[in-house]
């Protein structure tokens, strides 16, 4: 029996908004527990919530970046449930009418992944247990989220895999989130069900909740899509419940029943007004949206000719990306450009977070003023790699690492007369080229490159070192 996977996914995504969502405190991740705090977040009685016009913005545009219809009216709801992390008893929440919907996310296989709506919530605090005692932290409790839920379309890990980073790298050029996993700034739950390969109707589904790590999400669906299927197999049923992951032993294992949305007892926030959002301010937000990941990532293939891979990695890192872009101004040879920074660079840049935060000693200008000298052939490929090697070690540019003697490179005479040098030293080397070991040529290529001091232009030498030899 072939099984199918049938996935959804609901992912938190906190804002990056500087102020909470229903009063003034900071967002600021960590500081010292509940100092972020005030009357409001911490819901004593006879305060009242103020919604903070950013949140709708960013939203929004997290709404158009995934290509979701945006709702001109839309309101706020309660949604109840008592939890020491939630002091007010009662989340404020988007319950039927939320503020984007029918939207989408488009994976590489040209596969569209529906999502069925965006909501604005507020997060709640954070529990931490230590010592057998479990302590309090309201620091994050008000922080804004957005909650984008998927339909169940993911057929695959591979596809959930590929959805979230899609997502987060949207949410990322968009500005409206810094995604740091580690940081809890997105997290999932994922909806699984399986059923048999072709059937249409959906199983029994459970749901995993709160995970943070694109790792993690794949074992813990792995596991589940095996256990349902076992449990199915030897006859049994699939009950529908809440489950979280356990990393330690790998495995999901049961919270609670699932709740359904009457156990949330939701209704209509009294103390907000109607949110309306106008086409002005919808098409304004439009307009300041950044070029996406998608659309940079076609023109970085399609106008600059770089292989997919390499397009795909500069994307991948949007300030990467824009440094690219800045090095790669005036210059007709963008592969020569990303390949220095796919290169040399990037084999500076250990960890993903210094990628992510572009960590590279030297401007794009310093970059870009590099690489137009070795397009207008002052200096050869070889020089340029050493010269950036330097460049990146002292954050000098090109012309102090290189004297103007240098540059100068040697002029054809010169070279053919090293050339013919070479040839006549490594007859051995010649014999073997002759007897068709084409390898054989780097030997003479390096005594060059050795004679020159790596000034000859390889290309250019290997021309005449194979006149000179024909020639002989
Ligand atoms: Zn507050």
């Amino acid at each position: 029996m072939t099984w199918e996977l049938v996935a959804g996914l609901e992912t938190h995504v906190e804002l990056s908004t500087k102020t909470k969502i229903f009063c003034r405190c900071t967002t600021q991740f960590g500081g010292e527990p509940n100092t972020h705090c005030c009357p409001v977040c911490i819901g004593l009685p006879g305060t009242l919530p103020k919604l903070n016009r950013a949140v709708v913005e960013y939203a929004v545009k997290a709404g158009l970046a995934t290509n979701c219809k945006i709702s001109n009216i839309s309101k706020m709801d309660r949604k109840n449930y008592v939890y020491p992390d939630l002091p007010k008893a009662y989340q404020i929440s988007q319950y039927d009418k939320p503020i984007c919907r029918h939207g989408f996310i488009t994976l590489s296989s040209g596969k569209n992944i529906n999502i069925e709506r965006i909501h604005i919530e507020e997060d709640a605090g954070k529990l931490i247990h230590e010592r057998g005692n479990t302590f309090i932290d309201y620091n994050r409790g008000g922080v804004p989220l957005i909650e984008i839920v998927s339909e169940p379309d993911l057929r695959s890990i591979d596809e959930a895999v590929e959805y979230i980073d899609k997502l987060r790298l949207i949410m990322k050029y968009t500005g409206v989130s810094d995604v740091k996993m580690q940081e809890g700034s997105l997290r999932c739950d994922v909806n699984i069900s399986v059923r048999k390969k072709g059937s249409k109707s959906l199983g029994t589904r459970t749901e995993i909740k709160n995970m943070n790590s694109v790792n993690f999400i794949a074992k813990a669906m792995e596991y589940e899509f095996n256990r349902q299927i076992d449990i199915i197999e030897s006859g049994g049923e699939i009950e529908q419940e809440t489950r979280r992951y356990n990393s330690d032993l790998n495995i999901t294992e049961s919270m609670r029943g699932k709740e359904d949305a009457t156990d949330y007892r939701y209704f209509r926030e009294p103390d907000l007004v109607t949110l309306t959002i106008s086409e002005d301010e919808i098409n304004k937000y439009k307009s300041e949206l950044p070029e996406l990941p998608d659309v940079k990532l076609q023109r970085f293939i399609n106008e600059f000719e770089l292989p997919e891979a390499d397009a795909q990695l500069l994307v991948k890192y949007k300030r990467v990306a824009e440094y690219f872009e800045e090095a790669a101004k005036d210059v007709k040879n963008k592969k020569l450009t990303a390949n220095f920074i796919l290169g040399p660079i990037f084999r500076r840049l250990d960890t993903e977070s210094e990628k992510e935060e572009c960590r590279i000693s030297i401007s794009p200008e310093y970059l870009n003023e590099l690489v137009i000298l070795v397009e207008n052939k002052k200096i050869n490929f070889n020089m340029a790699r050493t010269a950036l090697g330097q460049m990146l070690d002292t954050g000098k540019p090109v012309m102090e690492v290189i004297s103007e003697n240098e540059m100068a490179g040697i002029d054809e005479d010169d070279l053919r007369k090293i050339c013919k040098n070479a040839v006549e030293t490594n007859e051995n080397a010649v014999k073997q080229y002759l007897s068709g070991k084409e390898k054989a040529l780097a030997a003479i290529i390096g005594f060059i490159m050795k004679e020159t001091k790596g000034k000859a232009d390889a290309a250019l030498a290997t021309e005449m070192v194979k006149q000179l030899i024909a020639n002989r």
